[in-house]
């Protein structure tokens, strides 16, 4: 698999399927979750609702369709809350080796991830690369490309650095 870095927003990829920064709820939130709400129109809470009436567990992921957006599918996972002391790397790298499996369900080939836990949760940004890079690297997937999205150019340089 490739992994490539662009410095943009995740609901602007056009790819087969995009990662959300979702909580356990699944019904909306800020940050990446709030921007793939509001790219995707309604269809995508929707979804959330009829296939996640429970939500997601921290460190799983569920797809639903993108709605408006160009990519076909979002798919959810749960990073865990620093900031409410949910600690443990494990649950982090955990989304990106499930949003993988995910991705292989659906026969999606190309998949944009943001930096899971690196915003409102709270996850220190170096660490939240390293995870997300070491992680792709390790998981066997059908995936052939996954393209992290950097949101602003700071970050973009930190991720390239260690790609
Ligand atoms: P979490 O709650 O998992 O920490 P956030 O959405 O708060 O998720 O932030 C995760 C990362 O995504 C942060 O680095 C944040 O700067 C970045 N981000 C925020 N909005 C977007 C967007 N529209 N596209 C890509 N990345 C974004």
């Amino acid at each position: 698999m490739d992994i490539e870095v662009v410095e943009g927003d995740i609901t602007q990829q056009d790819v087969d399927a995009v990662v959300n920064a979702a909580n356990r709820a699944m019904r909306g939130g800020a940050g990446v979750d709030g921007a793939i709400h509001r790219a995707g129109g309604p269809a995508v809470l929707e979804d959330c609702r009829r296939r996640f009436p429970d939500g997601l567990a921290t460190g799983d992921a569920g797809w639903t369709t993108a709605g408006e957006m160009t990519a076909r599918w979002v798919i959810h996972v749960v990073g865990p809350n620093r900031t409410r002391g949910e600690t443990d790397r494990s649950l982090l790298t955990s989304c990106y080796r499930r949003a993988l499996e995910v991705a292989d369900e659906l026969g999606a080939r190309s998949v944009a991830f943001p930096l899971i836990s690196a915003g409102a949760y709270g996850w220190p940004l170096d660490d939240a690369v390293d995870a997300a890079l070491e992680t792709l690297r390790a998981t066997p997937t059908e995936v052939e490309m996954a393209r992290v999205v950097a949101f602003g150019r700071s970050t973009y340089d930190l991720v390239s650095a260690r790609l």
